[in-house]
């Protein structure tokens, strides 16, 4: 004869348990888990993907889909799911079955339609679109290509952490350049470290350039001189 086990949930002594509850309770917990039976993802080349309007970095495409389907999934404490699924080679617009079932227990319970689009992220359309929010002004006569190689540089090493250090456009004059740049953070940041190093004198003036979403936008020139 079998040594009885006992449910630590309801207490019953039962044969077996299945995934360490008695029949009963394990069928309550399958039940209990709720999972929407679609998710979808929007996703940018950058790296950036989206679902309810909140634009998150992701690593790769099987972590954000982990998360995502995480997120979504309502169940008891403590308990333990496995996520399923297989990547297509091609993803753009893939509708990808996701099993969600409880650990140790093979049956699957509920599968989710996860439907992954492409599409251009807010910051990704700004810079295809042209938006700057500042320009650099470099006026010199005997440094200009240097301080210009190093304020180009500056911003390239922010953009990682800075989708709008990018130059958007850039004219040339005589003795100066001026350069249009994404982000105003970026352009302050580059153009003070030039300010110190090249021992030039640095003003910013502002500018308004219309409204969106009820807030004023600011466009900012930072005149770099020797
Ligand atoms: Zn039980
Ligand atoms: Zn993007």
């Amino acid at each position: 004869m079998k040594l009885k086990r006992f449910c630590p949930k309801c207490g019953v002594g039962a044969e077996e348990l299945i995934n360490g509850l008695c029949l009963e309770c394990s069928k309550k917990t399958t039940q209990a888990i709720d999972a929407p039976a679609k998710i979808t993802v929007l996703v940018c080349e950058c790296g950036r993907a989206t679902e309810k309007n909140r634009w998150i970095k992701y690593e790769n495409i099987t972590q954000l889909i982990n998360s995502i389907v995480f997120e979504n999934i309502k169940m008891p404490k403590k308990t333990k799911i496995n996520i399923d699924f297989e990547l297509p080679k091609d993803f753009g617009g893939a509708i990808i079955p996701v099993s969600v079932a409880l650990k140790d227990m093979p049956d699957k319970i509920k599968t989710i339609e996860f439907i992954l689009k492409n599409t251009t992220c807010p910051s990704c359309s700004r810079i295809h679109g042209g938006y700057y929010e500042s320009v650099i002004q470099i006026r010199a006569k005997k440094a200009l290509k240097e301080i210009y190689d190093f304020v180009k540089k500056e911003l390239e090493s922010y953009s990682k952490k800075d989708k709008l250090s990018f130059i958007v456009k850039e004219d040339t004059i005589k003795n100066g350049k001026d350069l249009y740049v994404g982000s105003f953070k970026a352009a302050k940041k580059a153009a003070k470290k030039a300010e110190s190093i090249y021992k030039l004198s640095r003003k910013t003036s502002y500018a308004d350039f219309g409204m969106k979403d009820g807030k004023k936008l600011t466009r900012a020139t930072i005149l770099l001189k020797e």
